[in-house]
């Protein structure tokens, strides 16, 4: 999949549309979730051009890996969350329901967020 330059999160890191803006370094943005699931929500993206997770892990260079990792942790620390813990999610293609063609890493916390994922009936 060909990376879409005018996906929402491309006009946020040119500063087209506003953010709630949290963190900021020559890897990563970091800002608040416009539908937050938990009381803290934060998505984490990297400053490339990386459609998703199997885009990013298969072509980012070492330093933008190392960087946005690290950025993430940051981000959740300074949030508070470092503690009480705090879960980090990446949704990648249709069966994860992936809405937003630039990865990003969902950071929730400020609550407890129960266990990992509801089996499906079949
Ligand atoms: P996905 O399903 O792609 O993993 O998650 C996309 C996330 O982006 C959703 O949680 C959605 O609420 C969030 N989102 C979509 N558009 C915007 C926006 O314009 N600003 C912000 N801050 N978040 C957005």
């Amino acid at each position: 999949m060909a990376y879409d330059s005018e996906n929402i999160f491309a006009k946020i890191l040119r500063g087209e549309i506003p953010c709630d803006k949290v963190f900021e370094d020559d890897h990563a943005l970091a800002f608040r979730d416009i539908n937050p699931q938990t009381p803290t929500h934060i998505l984490v993206i990297p400053k490339g051009a990386y459609v998703s997770s199997d885009d990013f892990t298969a072509n980012a260079s070492e330093a933008e890996l190392a960087g946005f990792l690290r950025a993430v942790g940051h981000v959740a620390r300074e949030a508070g969350l470092a503690a009480p813990g705090y879960r980090m999610l990446a949704n990648h293609g249709a069966d994860a329901h992936q809405e937003v063609p630039h990865f990003h890493v969902h950071i929730f916390g400020g609550q407890n967020l129960g266990r990992m994922i509801k089996p499906v009936d079949k």
